[in-house]
């Protein structure tokens, strides 16, 4: 892949930057000008933009020493570009920092010995990178009228940047070309006769993920952890290779056609640089990233849409233990097709005719009564049949449908809860819920949704998958005890599948928890299983939880679990779910067996 790993991308060009194909099309408008006179009046003769994502556009006063972009920028650039402050060294020489790399050589000219640096800023304030002065010969300082000339000129360099996204080129945020200039660039290398060219799409996390830490940390961590990510990637990118931002938090690259442009070590590397955690603004984060592969046929270029069929390999990279992919068209298809059923789902959730549910009892075994049902998603689609929740709740989860979905079913079933109740059955519900739902809303609608229906919230009950119960941040630890105080209960659903050792066990702030069906099922196989089902309900009942056993199949289970630490039981044995309608009488045919 990279034919030099570990070096950044060499800058995109400014006015004066070493000749490359697409040079001209990067260019922040009005840096030519402001680096002429920043060149001007503080006689430098070579003067740099530097950002923070590590691009940067050079510029000399001298034509004989046209300098090309850095391979590697210098650490003095890249701390120039992240800090919030002037920056001047009188003699990088008797600075010692720069005795093992003196700087500027890599550009292609002689030893720098003078260096200024300015922030610059984006019209809303945002520190993006630095402007930088230099000379061949040491200074004495820069007298106040320099100064204020480079603070001016950095000024103007700030303009030209917002000037650059407003042209439609480059990322506010990132200051990276954007989408438009990815196709502008790639239909440039079709008018130059290419034929072939590999394109490389990189995904930092699945969209629910994505917007999950933005509604969590904010937009302003967001972008400076795109920012972050641009300044990895471009780290590890082939030299003469420009990193595009095509999307919220999608990035791409056409990387150069050698016959070593797929190395699976390479991508190995960029994958493992991605799944680093990241420290941003203090707060430590880590990423799903995907990063996709295809090899496009340049001269088709207007009939198709390769960044749509690269992205389909970067959401299957983003699955798979690699991290990385190469397009098959079978992704493709997956990908259409669950485009096609998230448009369906949303278009049931408007109607809601197509969804339904269903509810599965919940037996106690001390009395043997039925307490409490748990309501269960059903969608029918009129061409594709009876589609399993299981699919279905994890679009929803991607297509960011979850809460709608949630709410739905939460209206639902309450309102069958109060019909109950005006029946006399006297039954408790359980509904699942993700952790995409756990908020302020969430708390909200249950509290408005139970009363319009004068429901009590007792009876009522949300499961959760451990890995929600376990998110160590103070708003979900807040929103939880918010629902214990309401009285709603609180159950881990499918315990024994994630990942919580004993201790974080009793730090749940849950009420019950229900044992997961695999080590239930098991049990008529292996005495083993037997064994661990008995530990963890023993262990449970122990912290205090109500245990419940799922997935409880046959009558032998049934007995063995009777036997255990356990509350209550749920499975085929007991009932199948059912629609609401068969409740009743299944609640009748249960208390006279005989009827
Ligand atoms: P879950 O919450 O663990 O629900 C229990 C699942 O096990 C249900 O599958 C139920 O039909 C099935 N089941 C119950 N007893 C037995 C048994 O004895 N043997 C076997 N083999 N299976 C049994 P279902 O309805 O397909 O739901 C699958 C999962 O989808 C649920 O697992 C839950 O995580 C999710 N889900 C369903 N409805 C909703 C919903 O409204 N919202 C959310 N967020 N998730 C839902
Ligand atoms: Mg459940
Ligand atoms: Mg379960």
């Amino acid at each position: 892949m990279a034919s030099e790993p570990g070096t950044p991308a060499d800058a995109p060009g400014g006015a004066v930057t070493a000749a490359d194909d697409t040079a001209e099309g990067f260019a922040v408008p009005g840096f030519d000008a402001v680096a002429r006179l920043a060149a001007h009046s503080l006689r430098a003769p070579v003067v740099s933009l530097v950002l923070a994502t590590g691009s940067s556009y050079w510029f000399s006063a001298d034509d004989a020493q046209r300098p090309h972009s850095p391979h590697a920028l210098h650490p003095l650039y890249v701390e120039a570009a992240r800090r919030d402050g002037t920056q001047v060294v009188l003699d990088t020489q008797a600075d010692q920092r720069f005795g093992q790399a003196p700087l500027l050589t890599d550009v292609g000219l002689a030893a720098m010995r003078f260096f200024a640096s300015e922030p610059v800023y984006t019209l809303s304030g945002q520190h993006v990178g630095a402007l930088c002065v230099m000379d061949y010969a040491p200074r004495d300082g820069l007298t106040p009228k320099e100064r204020d000339d480079l603070r001016d000129a950095a000024e103007l360099a700030g303009t030209g940047l917002v000037l650059g996204s407003y042209l439609g080129r480059t990322d506010p945020v990132t200051q990276l070309p954007h989408r438009n200039a990815f196709f502008e660039d790639l239909r440039a290398r079709q008018r130059g006769g290419a034929h072939r060219a590999w394109l490389l799409a990189i995904d930092v996390a699945p969209v629910s993920r994505f917007n999950a830490f933005v509604r969590a940390l904010g937009h302003a961590y967001a972008d400076e952890l795109l920012r972050d990510v641009a300044a990895r990637v471009q780290l590890w990118m082939p030299r003469h290779t420009h990193l595009y931002q095509v999307g919220s938090h999608r990035f791409a690259a056409v990387l150069p056609d050698t016959p070593h442009t797929v190395d699976a070590a390479q991508l190995d590397a960029l994958v493992h640089r991605l799944r680093q955690p990241f420290d941003c603004l203090g707060i430590p984060l880590t990423l799903q990233p995907g990063v996709g592969l295809l090899q496009m046929d340049v001269r088709e270029l207007d009939g198709g849409d390769p960044l749509r069929l690269v992205m389909s390999a970067t959401h299957a990279a983003q699955h798979c233990v690699r991290g990385w992919s190469i397009y098959e068209p079978a992704d493709d298809e997956q990908h259409r097709q669950e485009f096609f059923l998230v448009t369906e789902l949303a278009a049931a959730l408007g109607e809601g005719t197509e969804l339904d549910l269903h509810y599965q009892p919940r037996v106690e075994l001390a009395s043997g009564r039925c307490v409490a049902v748990e309501a269960l998603a059903r969608w029918q689609h009129p061409t594709l049949g009876a589609i399993p929740p299981g699919r279905f709740i994890a679009l929803a989860e991607q297509a960011g449908l979850m809460r709608t979905l949630t709410l739905w079913v939460l209206r639902q079933a309450i309102a069958q809860l109060a019909a109950w109740h005006r029946q006399g059955l006297e039954l408790k519900l359980s509904l699942n819920v993700s952790s995409s739902d756990l908020g302020a809303e969430l708390i909200d609608q249950l509290t408005a949704v139970a009363a319009s229906h004068q429901v009590a919230l007792d009876a009522i009950e949300l499961e959760f998958t451990e890995s929600t119960l376990l998110e160590h941040s103070d708003t979900t630890r807040e929103h939880l005890a918010a629902i214990r105080a309401l009285g709603v209960g609180i159950a881990i659903d499918d315990f024994g599948t994630g990942y919580s050792n004993l201790t974080s066990l009793r730090q749940m702030p849950a009420t019950s928890l229900k044992i997961d069906q695999s080590f239930v099922r098991a049990m008529g196989a292996s005495r083993h299983d037997g064994a661990i089902v008995r530990a963890m309900a023993e262990l449970a009942h122990e912290l205090g939880f109500r245990v419940v056993v799922e997935g409880v199949e046959t009558p032998q289970i049934f007995e063995a679990v009777r036997r255990m630490a356990c509350d209550e039981v749920q499975g085929f044995h007991i009932a199948r779910p059912m629609p609401a309608a068969e409740i009743a009488g299944w609640l009748a045919r249960r208390a006279s067996p005989t009827a």
